[in-house]
C-alpha cells in the first residue's frame, strides 16, 4: 500500500544500466520517485504491484522486446508511456504499430530534455483543456474535464493521455479547424519530419474508439488538406440535407 500523498513512480525499463541510471537520477532530482527494471518480465512485475504513473521504455530489450512489452502494458493500464528508440527507422514502424504510446525520444538524448517530457506528458494527462469543469457534449459523446472522463452512450472510452488530449483540444471549440501543427503544439511532440503523421495516428486511434464508421466520422471531421476539426451541432442538420463527405 502506499502513503496516501505519495503520487506515485516513474518507471523506467531498459537494460543498458548507465542509461537507466543517469535518468533515475535526474527523475530523482526533479522530486519523482523512480523504479528500475532492466528487462521487460521484471518492468511488468513493477506495473502489477506498483502502479507507476508513468512509463520510459526502452525498445531494445534482452529477452521480451519493447514493442512485447508496451502492448501488455497496455492490457493492464492506461498510464502515460514514453518509449526510448536508437535509431530513427524505428519511428516509422512505431507509428505504423500504433502501441497507444504517448510520446518517443530518439537516443542518445538529453536526460534534461527526457524530464521536461515526462513533465509535460503528466501535466497534460492531469490537466485537460478547460479549468472551469464544465462537461462538453456532442451527440453521444460526453467529455468530463474534470473526472479526466470521456463516455460514448454512457459507457467510459478508455484513451491514452495524447488521445484525451487530442479529444478534448478539439471538443472545446467546435468547428474550429485545427491544423496538425496546432494540435500537435497541444501534444508537445517533438520531431519535424513524423508531425503529421504522429497526428493522423492518434486521430485514427480516437475515431476507432469513438466513432461509429471511422470511414465516415460523425464528431471529428477532416477538413482537407488543413487539419481537423470538432464538429458542430449545425453539422447534424447538414448532414441531414446529404450534403456531408
Ligand atoms: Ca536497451
Amino acid at each position: 500500500m502506499y502513503a496516501s500523498r505519495n503520487p506515485g513512480a516513474i518507471l523506467i525499463i531498459e537494460d543498458e544500466r548507465n542509461i537507466s541510471a543517469l535518468v533515475v537520477q535526474y527523475l530523482e532530482k526533479a522530486g519523482y520517485e523512480a523504479l528500475a527494471a532492466f528487462d521487460g518480465a521484471k518492468g511488468l512485475d513493477l506495473v502489477r504491484t506498483r502502479h507507476p504513473i508513468f512509463i520510459i521504455l526502452d525498445l531494445m530489450l534482452p529477452g521480451m522486446d519493447g514493442w512485447e512489452v508496451c502492448r501488455e502494458i497496455r492490457k493492464l493500464s492506461d498510464v502515460p508511456i514514453l518509449i526510448l528508440t536508437a535509431r530513427e527507422e524505428e519511428m516509422d514502424r512505431l507509428l505504423g504499430f500504433s502501441l497507444g504510446a504517448d510520446d518517443y525520444v530518439v537516443k542518445p538524448f538529453s536526460p534534461r530534455e527526457l524530464v521536461e517530457r515526462v513533465k509535460a506528458i503528466l501535466r497534460r494527462a492531469r490537466g485537460g483543456a478547460r479549468r472551469t469543469g464544465e462537461v462538453l457534449r456532442h451527440r453521444e459523446l460526453a467529455l468530463e474535464p474534470e473526472k479526466h472522463k470521456v463516455t460514448l452512450r454512457g459507457e467510459e472510452v478508455a484513451l491514452t493521455p495524447s488521445e484525451y488530449r487530442l479529444l478534448s483540444t478539439m471538443m472545446s471549440a467546435p468547428g474550429r479547424v485545427f491544423s496538425r501543427d496546432d494540435l500537435l503544439s497541444h501534444l508537445h511532440l517533438g520531431g519535424e519530419a513524423v508531425v503529421d503523421r504522429v497526428i493522423d495516428v492518434h486521430v485514427g486511434k480516437l475515431r476507432q474508439k469513438i466513432e461509429r464508421d471511422s470511414g465516415r466520422p460523425e464528431y471529428i471531421l477532416t477538413v482537407y488538406g488543413v487539419g481537423y476539426r470538432f464538429a458542430e451541432p449545425r453539422d447534424d442538420s447538414e448532414r441531414t440535407g446529404g450534403n456531408e463527405e
